[in-house]
């Protein structure tokens, strides 16, 4: 049995950075009391990490006390998230990935260029919460094809992707807003490419590795968007895809006559996870 491990599977910089610098704050402020608004990075395991030193994982701003100091995950916050926690005096440790704080200075900018902005991803996510969180209060959000029906554009837009956004999904998306856009007399309209390198990287290699695999196994937290999206991007090329948090949730029926295998893994997946994974399916083998 073959295996072919994605080189671009595993932490990305902006996953990598988050987790030092969360790190090095509670090896710091040792005593303190260290919060967590939200997780870090969707990635349960490295969650666990952080909560095993003591620092609690919080969904809602009003658990974060004055005084207290709080971790912003990678995915950043919106500004008047930023205006609460700087009024309790919390003293905030900021692990947002640069290239979504990219995002947040750009719709700034098209704000006050008086653009309508729109972002294609996911209205649920908290990166696109906390991009429409920088944006004016007219900004849209489109998911899918169904939310371009009837959405009404202004004279002026600007469009920026969410970073893990899939490149084909954005493509079509992008061309059928367009079209609108030019229906509905837009006379100006910017286009961003947010989609971060990492991600890109990523799925295309995952994509042509799905081609010559028999089976795929995507490794990476279920909460994880961009590792969803690679589970998406196999499935539409293979059947046999499975998308997994650890090795613990590998079945042996699964390499039963399969060639090649192919590994992948989601942004917030540690070497040390795939590595788990990679020896557990070797093991399959040697039985
Ligand atoms: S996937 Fe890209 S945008 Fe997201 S944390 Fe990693 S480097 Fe940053």
């Amino acid at each position: 049995m073959k295996i072919i491990v994605a080189k671009n599977a595993g932490f990305c910089f902006g996953v990598k950075r988050a987790m030092e610098i969360a790190f090095e704050n509670v090896e710091k402020h040792k005593g303190k009391k260290i919060k967590m608004l939200r997780e870090i990075i969707h990635n349960p395991l490295e969650v666990k990490k952080l909560n095993d030193s003591g620092i609690k994982c919080v969904d809602k701003i009003d658990e974060i006390r004055n005084g207290e100091y709080a971790i912003i995950s990678a995915h950043g916050i919106t500004l008047n998230e930023e205006r609460i926690l700087k009024n309790k005096n919390v003293k905030i440790i900021d692990t947002t990935c640069p290239y979504v704080k990219k995002i947040h200075n750009i719709v700034k900018v098209l704000n006050l260029e008086n653009c309508q902005i729109v972002v294609i991803g996911d209205k649920e996510h908290y990166e696109v919460k906390g991009i429409i969180g920088h944006s004016g209060n007219n900004t849209l959000v489109i998911s899918s094809e169904k939310d371009l029906e009837n959405i009404k554009l202004d004279k002026k837009i600007g469009i920026v992707s969410q970073t893990t956004q899939n490149i084909e999904t954005f493509q079509n998306l992008l061309s059928a807003l367009l079209k609108i856009a030019l229906n509905q007399g837009v006379m100006e309209i910017k286009i961003f490419n947010t989609i971060c390198d990492a991600t890109q990287k990523r799925q295309e290699e995952t994509k042509s590795i799905a081609k010559e695999a028999d089976v795929m196994i995507i490794i990476g937290g279920k909460n994880s968007a961009n590792t969803r999206r690679l589970f998406d991007i196999c499935k539409e090329i293979l059947k046999d895809v499975y998308h997994i948090e650890s090795e613990k949730e590998l079945k042996k029926l699964w390499f039963k006559n399969k060639k090649v295998v192919g590994v992948s893994a989601g942004a917030s997946t540690s070497e040390e996870s795939i590595k788990n994974v990679i020896n557990k399916i070797l093991s399959y083998g040697e039985k």
